[in-house]
């Protein structure tokens, strides 16, 4: 085969992949009613009861660069080849985040967009579960704190960080309290 062929050719495959993670990238914000990645971020805080962000991996001449921040977002510019995005969520008051869920938009594994629409989905739904889990963990009020003081003899002061919610709680109702 020519060498001009075999770059023609690789040059058609590259673009081919580029087609198929644009049109899973698609298929994630259709399924978000989202018209770009900036508005896609906002739903995720706004639908979400743990507040998710999502991050992109852009692809700039022959770098990467993942952009989380809302502004960097929004300016984004069209010929900033999104590659993969990342749903994560930071627990308010304690220094601790869920894992970063990666939806790499050229995973052989989505045979149809619309499976990268699902893996999307999945990855929030699996962020929200940290969170809650984390929340759970740490967000005890005072009542929590002599509660599992006084049963598994804990030294606790709750809305501390380190307390976990009591579900039975009566002052907080298993809610756990904000601090
Ligand atoms: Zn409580």
């Amino acid at each position: 085969m020519p060498r001009e062929w075999e770059e023609y050719e690789r040059g058609e495959e590259i673009k081919s992949m580029g087609q198929v993670a644009t049109a899973n990238l698609k298929a994630i914000l259709e399924a978000n009613s989202a018209d770009n990645v900036a508005q896609l971020n906002r739903y995720a805080y706004k639908y979400t009861d743990c507040g998710a962000s999502v991050g992109v991996l852009i692809h700039r001449g022959l770098d990467s660069e993942w952009i989380y921040d809302s502004d960097a977002l929004r300016n984004l510019k069209p010929d900033d080849f999104i590659m993969a995005l990342s749903v994560n969520s930071i627990v308010e008051g304690v220094d601790e985040g869920t894992d970063s869920h990666i939806v790499d938009l050229f995973d052989e594994a989505f045979e149809t967009p619309e499976m990268a629409a699902d893996a999307y989905a999945r990855a929030l739904e699996e962020v929200e579960k940290e969170a809650a889990d984390i929340w759970n963990d740490t967000h005890g009020c005072e009542t929590c704190a002599k509660h599992w003081n006084e049963t598994i003899e804990t030294e606790l002061e709750g809305d501390d960080g380190v307390t976990p919610v009591w579900v039975d709680c009566p002052d907080c109702g298993g809610q756990g309290s904000a601090f």
